[in-house]
């Protein structure tokens, strides 16, 4: 049973949701929920990457680069090279996908990545 958040320990607020699920995000710190699908933490990642103060076409360059990843296998080495991008010119969003770093890169990729 998932209860607290597991990056700031605070209560997950529950939803009205007849599944009893919790709601997509943590209310206090806005770290995903483990049950999120790896499209629905790009998609996060995407909007992170707009909400930066980076000039607009770096971040279409990294929102475009996201894409590319979610049509890729997590463990594809092709997204290397995206990762890596996103990691040097967005290093905050690139902190926001530390907690669900497992789910959005495969074991070989994250060995090319060095994590
Ligand atoms: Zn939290």
């Amino acid at each position: 049973m998932f209860a607290d958040c597991p990056v700031c320990g605070s209560e997950w607020p529950l939803t009205w949701d007849p599944r009893g699920k919790g709601t997509d995000f943590c209310a206090h710190c806005g770290n995903p929920a483990p049950w999120l699908s790896r499209k629905e933490l790009i998609q996060w990642l995407k909007a992170g990457v707009q909400a930066t103060d980076l000039e607009p076409a770096k971040r279409r360059e990294l929102q475009e680069a996201l894409d590319r990843i979610a049509e890729l296998a997590p463990d594809d080495s092709k997204t290397a090279a995206g990762w890596d991008k996103l990691r040097a010119v967005a290093p905050r969003v690139w902190e926001l996908a530390k907690p669900v770093i497992n789910v959005l890169i495969g074991e070989g990729v994250r060995k090319i990545l060095r994590l």
